[in-house]
């Protein structure tokens, strides 16, 4: 039981955090502003010198020059083309990391700017444009913009943070291992308490949106094969059809989510994208093959889906005479916010957005290797808005008129500032 004495005690601490807290993010502030016109700059240098995943040189050069005038111990070369940055603060811990990635993607831009991308590229063999158009761009130059400010009042920081560059978010090219996990297989993560990430998108400007728990989903392939036995399409007695054995499990597979799982609780997602059997009309052939994705937002909820999914073919396929063969591979996990560290923080975003600016959004289907970092250590995910107000149709990430408004960079440097103060004085 408490006793008032130590309630007062705790109380005066937490006072003291807090005006700590306060102090020194307004001692951020003006170091806020004076970066600001850094930070465009970098922005429009990288965006237009993108560089596809594991090949992101002379962005990350450019990182590890600028943290190294900083006074960082700056290591290069994690996970392929990674920087990371760790700057001691007045204490060595706690340490919080901030990441941001680095990776274009083998789009050709078509917005008209003065620094649009007009780099080209091989992609699986094609010369193929290479475009920001997931906004990396931006991630970037926050992120080196919060360095220097965090940089130079480091002495006043109680704790550490350790800057995170990762390359090969969207995927390593084939046969390449790379993105988050590969740089936690190289120890990214060793003595890193929370981490914090952020991604643009075309929400309005400057407005900043999270959700505690599953955020974005998690990314998996699956494969079917469905082995029959050949004959005359004017005999099906003769054989076991796969196409119609198919046809049964797309339609089951579609009842796991509508009739099985519990659809209060959280969302999920199967689809049947590609199918492939057969040689003519009147011949049912020996086998066919299905490919799919499965999106959830709940680690539990996704292992489930995967048995359910072996179950639901291998029985139907059964109950025909047929045999069907799953194959799944797992993709990017759940991004989950740590919903303590979620709560803990949510002023500090409120704070950078300006009041009413930052707030729970719906979950978003696409997936994110941030999650990876997460399956480790307690993580806050943040979506910033980016879309130009006077645009009343702003375009999505990864198409080629995917556009950020520059106005929306200080929000991001104030964000990722913030969550790191907050953090550390939390502590
Ligand atoms: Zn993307
Ligand atoms: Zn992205």
């Amino acid at each position: 039981m408490r006793t008032k004495q130590t309630f007062i005690f705790t109380a005066l601490t937490m006072l003291s955090f807090c005006v700590s807290a306060e102090a020194l993010k307004e001692k951020a502030d003006p170091l806020i502003d004076l970066v600001q016109e850094k930070v465009v700059a970098w922005r429009r240098d990288i965006h237009e010198h993108p560089e596809l995943g594991n090949r992101e040189f002379r962005t990350s050069a450019l990182i590890a020059e600028h943290l190294r005038g900083l006074g960082m111990e700056v290591s290069t070369g994690v996970g392929h083309t990674g920087v990371v940055g760790f700057l001691r603060g007045a204490a060595d811990k706690p340490v919080v990391a901030l990441r941001a990635d680095m990776d274009g993607l083998p789009v050709t831009e078509r917005v008209d700017l003065p620094f649009a991308s007009k780099v080209k590229s091989t992609y699986r063999g094609e010369e193929v444009g290479v475009m920001h158009a997931c906004g990396h761009d931006n991630h970037v130059a926050i992120l080196m913009g919060a360095a220097e400010v965090l940089a130079s009042m480091k002495d006043s920081i109680p704790g550490s943070i350790k800057f995170i560059f990762q390359p090969a978010e969207e995927g390593a090219p084939e046969g390449e291992e790379g993105g988050a996990d590969l740089m936690i297989e190289q120890g990214v993560l060793k003595d890193v308490d929370a981490i914090f990430g952020l991604h643009v998108g075309p929400a309005p400007l400057g407005t900043i949106g999270y959700r505690p728990g599953g955020f974005m989903a998690s990314s998996d392939r699956f494969s079917i094969t469905v082995k029959g036995k050949q004959t005359h399409g004017a005999v099906p007695w003769g054989g076991v059809d796969p196409i119609v054995v198919a046809s049964q499990i797309i339609l089951g597979l579609q009842t796991i989510t509508s009739r099985q799982l519990d659809v209060t609780l959280t969302p999920s997602i199967i689809t049947v994208g590609k199918i492939q059997g057969g040689v003519r009309f009147n011949i049912i052939p020996d086998e066919l093959e299905m490919l799919g994705t499965i999106r959830t937002f709940d680690s539990a909820v996704r292992s489930d889906i995967h048995a359910r999914i072996k179950k639901t073919a291998e029985s139907i396929a059964a109950a025909s005479g047929a045999s069907a063969i799953v194959e799944i591979v797992k993709g990017t996990p759940v991004t989950v916010n740590d919903p303590e560290l979620t709560n803990l923080m949510a002023p500090s975003l409120e704070a950078a957005a300006g009041a009413g600016k930052a707030g729970i959004v719906p979950r978003t289907t696409p997936a994110e290797d941030f999650a990876y970092y997460q399956e480790q250590v307690p993580g806050l995910f943040f979506f910033l808005g980016v879309a130009d107000p006077d645009d009343p149709t702003p375009a999505s990430n990864h198409s080629p008129y995917f556009y950020a408004d520059e106005r929306a960079l200080p929000v991001g440097v104030k964000a990722m500032t913030y969550l790191a103060l907050d953090y550390l004085s939390k502590e």
